[in-house]
């Protein structure tokens, strides 16, 4: 059967107001009955990356959460709320983006994903065996409800790259060191991880996006008011890309779920439902720059990048007039290559694996991406 991805324009987060916009996002997809049954248990998995408020746009909305907790109990399911925060204490993150308000008020469970177990994946899969949150993988049902955001290091983080977040904590960060530089790779185990997951249901909240240098407080709030549904977070994602105005080859999750037939690629074999692309489509959206878009593959694109990774790969730095030298780059850096040093931050850029992971955790948006000079001039040729 063909994917199909519901869209549907919302503007502002009033509480009544985004419960009646879901309904009719879901309408078009049989609504919330087709994918959660009464009894089940049920992960409502948010963007939960930092303690950032909901202003800022760095996590999922808590008013879209609680819409769907509300729904869930109305159909007789057991919502619970839970993510894996990079690096902040699940606690602050929970109060300080409205995830712990929405919980106490429903009196449902709000916890962080904590404990991690191998799961085998299949023969075909480049990830033999996958570590990720007990708690996702014994939820009767998943519903994955990303954040419309940038990605400095993989262009969007949409539905597919949300469930990252069920692996947990710091093994994250582990993960970016064994992909190093090549984010092929990374992508192929982001695509094997949500496909191991498979949520039944994906919705996008865009109603606020975060364009620039996201996905943390270096990327710009601007209002969307796109919500976007499919229990294909492939397909979703895919739809996303048109509505954006992004080519697909650019997503490299999107280009590894069509290799692997994790979903639906091809948006001529999606229908899509409600609200039209081009009725949504922002007029502008600014994404980071990525100075490598071309997939990794191959021992000699691998070596040339090594080579070539300081002139032309944006390097991170912070910025002296924001950071307050709280030391979260530094306790988040796979590779240990930040220095906390006499009131500055010091860099070992030849070990750097410009996985980006201090921009995204920096809560003061002052570690920044500066690009090489080469870089410039390669990308204005
Ligand atoms: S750059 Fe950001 S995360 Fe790093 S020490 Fe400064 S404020 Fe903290
Ligand atoms: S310095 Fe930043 S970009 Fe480089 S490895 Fe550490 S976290 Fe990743």
């Amino acid at each position: 059967m063909a994917s199909k991805v519901a869209l549907a324009r919302s503007a502002g987060y009033r509480s009544g107001s985004v419960y009646a916009s879901l309904e009719k996002l879901l309408l078009p997809l049989g609504g919330l009955g087709k994918f959660v049954k009464r009894g089940d248990s049920v992960l409502l998995k948010p963007n939960m990356l930092t303690a950032a408020p909901p202003e800022s746009a760095v996590t999922t909305h808590p008013e879209v959460v609680k819409a769907l907790a509300e729904m869930v109990i109305d159909i007789g399911g057991k919502p619970f709320i839970a993510d894996s925060p990079a690096l902040k204490s699940f606690d602050k993150v929970a109060e300080v983006s409205g995830m712990r308000a929405v919980a106490k008020r429903l009196g449902i469970p709000c916890f962080a994903l904590g404990n991690s177990v191998d799961r085998k994946t299949g023969d075909e899969k480049m990830f033999k065996i996958l570590e990720v949150s007990r708690e996702a993988l014994e939820a009767d049902c998943i519903i994955n409800l990303p954040k419309l955001k940038t990605h400095s290091m993989m262009l969007l983080t949409l539905a597919v790259k949300n469930m990252f977040g069920c692996v947990v904590g710091k093994r994250k960060a582990q993960w970016h060191l064994t992909a190093g530089l090549d984010r092929y790779y990374f992508a192929k185990m982001v695509v094997e991880v949500y496909d191991l997951l498979s949520p039944k249901l994906n919705i996008i909240d865009g109603i606020l996006g975060m364009e620039g240098d996201g996905p943390g407080s270096s990327g710009k709030p601007v209002e969307t008011s796109i919500l976007a549904a499919s229990g294909d977070g492939i397909a979703l994602d895919r739809v996303m890309l048109s509505l954006l105005g992004v080519s697909p080859k650019n997503l490299l999750t999107n280009v590894v779920a069509g290799e692997i037939g994790a979903g639906e690629t091809d948006i001529d074999k999606i229908n899509i439902e409600g609200d039209t692309v081009s009725s949504l489509r922002p007029d502008s959206f600014l994404l980071p720059e990525l100075e490598d878009m071309v997939p990794a593959r191959g021992y000699a694109a691998k070596f040339i990048k090594k080579i070539l990774k300081d002139q032309l790969v944006s390097r991170p730095l912070e910025d002296r007039s924001l950071c307050t030298l709280c030391g979260e780059c530094v306790d988040i850096c796979p590779t240990a290559v930040i220095k906390n040093e006499d009131k500055e931050l010091e860099f070992d850029y030849n070990a750097c694996i410009r996985c980006y992971c201090c921009v995204e955790i920096c809560p003061e948006g002052a570690m920044k991406l500066y690009k090489p000079i080469l870089a410039k001039v390669v990308s204005s040729i």
